[in-house]
């Protein structure tokens, strides 16, 4: 085998679907001296970053700690940990990750109800009516916040009690809405939820936030049947991130590190402030688009800040347009997932990535790649409209 070079991997400006721009302090972070997963100075470690995610989530829930491993894990962990085979759990399926949900959910043994809602609509209360009627015994009922693959964004705040009336829990996938936008577990009474780090909370990928309140653990003691996965039984890896300390598998030392720190930046910064900002830079790219003549997909009225998906125009070259953008401006754009691959591209502006300079970055070199390719649009229209939302205070 020949010599590998070194590691040299290009400076991109992350806009895609996640990973995010990274801020020096968590690569810092990334690179400090480890100490042991039990060493009584990870152990306090352990415990700041417990309660600075209890501030994201907006929780008082003790059993708050990110599991070993990338959003899906979290998925996993929460499906697993509170289905048994039979049960019966209600599943919102408007894209990719409410059909993952489903997939997982059949894995458990249990049986998803399905609640479908065409890509890029969100559902509405009496339709989780609908689907729970449709059920004997729900055992829970989940919902995407923030869907990534359409830029919907799914209003959640009325739907405890509709699913605690008929019994169930209520799950969140809170991926790539957590550190973005308000995530409200207590307020919003939802049961248990699941995160990623390397979306809004602008961490490399690698651990998954969760939270469980007091029903959802009572849900897990009352359990006749072990949890099928034995990395992600909450069972036990509880007694490692609560009181006893017990070793279950070695914690991701460094992972650790750096999402303490992402989450001291959002300490920082305020909770208010960034999700603030989320909605600013946001407002700004749907102007600057519009005025160039694209469109969002997502519903009106319920378009995510920190994903933005936009209707690719009619004479555009799909893959040589983010070619172009990789290649030439050194840029990063999600392509469309399932039935909106072709249709259209997907705009992140997560955590760190969310700023004013990538906003009007986007759309100049966006302007410039399409105008090429014969879009008519009038040059700088896209930044100024842009501009004057950042001006206007
Ligand atoms: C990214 C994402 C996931 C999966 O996370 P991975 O880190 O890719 O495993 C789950 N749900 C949503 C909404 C996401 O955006």
């Amino acid at each position: 085998m020949e010599t590998v070079g070194e590691l040299a991997p290009s400076l991109r400006i992350l806009l895609g679907p996640g990973p995010s721009a990274v801020h020096p302090r968590v690569l810092k972070a990334l690179s400090t001296p480890l100490v042991g997963h039990l060493d009584p100075e990870f152990l306090r470690i352990m415990e700041e970053t417990k309660d600075l995610l209890r501030a994201v989530f907006q929780t008082k829930n003790a059993l708050t700690f990110p599991i070993s491993g990338t959003g899906s894990a979290g998925m996993e962990a929460c499906f697993v940990n509170l289905l048994e085979p039979g049960d019966e759990a209600v599943i919102g399926v408007n894209g990719v990750f409410g059909t993952r949900m489903k997939d997982v959910v059949e894995r458990c043994g249990a049986t998803p109800v399905v609640m479908e809602a065409e890509w890029g609509r969100v559902f509405t209360p009496d339709q989780v009516r609908e689907a729970l009627s449709r059920c004997r015994r729900p055992k829970l009922v989940a919902l995407v916040h923030a869907e990534t693959s359409t830029g919907a964004w799914q209003p959640l705040d009325e739907m405890a009690s509709i699913i605690h009336n008929a019994g169930a829990l209520f799950m969140v996938d809170a991926v790539t809405s957590l550190g973005g936008c308000p995530v409200q577990i207590d307020a919003w009474g939802i049961d248990a939820c699941y995160s990623g780090t390397q979306k809004c909370l602008s961490c490399p990928p690698g651990l998954s936030p969760v939270t469980f309140n007091q029903s959802a653990l009572d849900v897990l003691r009352k359990r006749k049947s072990k949890v099928q996965s034995w990395y992600l039984d909450v069972s036990m890896i509880e007694k490692y991130w609560g009181e006893e300390r017990v070793y279950h598998h070695t914690a991701p030392i460094s992972m650790n590190y750096a999402l303490r720190e992402a989450l001291r930046l959002v300490q920082e910064e305020g909770l208010t402030a960034r999700f603030h900002r989320h909605q600013r830079n946001h407002e700004a790219l749907a102007a600057g688009l519009a005025a160039m003549g694209m469109a969002l997909a997502a519903q009106e009225g319920h378009r995510l800040w920190t994903l933005n998906s936009v209707t690719i125009p009619a004479n555009a070259d799909d893959a040589a347009v983010r070619r172009q953008l990789l290649e030439e401006y050194n840029i990063e754009i999600g392509a469309g997932l399932g039935p909106l691959r072709g249709k259209v591209w997907r705009i992140g502006l997560m955590g760190e990535s969310s700023t004013r300079s990538n906003v009007l970055l986007v759309l100049s070199a966006l302007e410039d790649i399409l105008r090429k390719q014969g879009h008519r649009c009038t040059p700088g229209a896209g930044v100024s409209a842009s501009q004057q939302v950042y001006s206007a205070g």
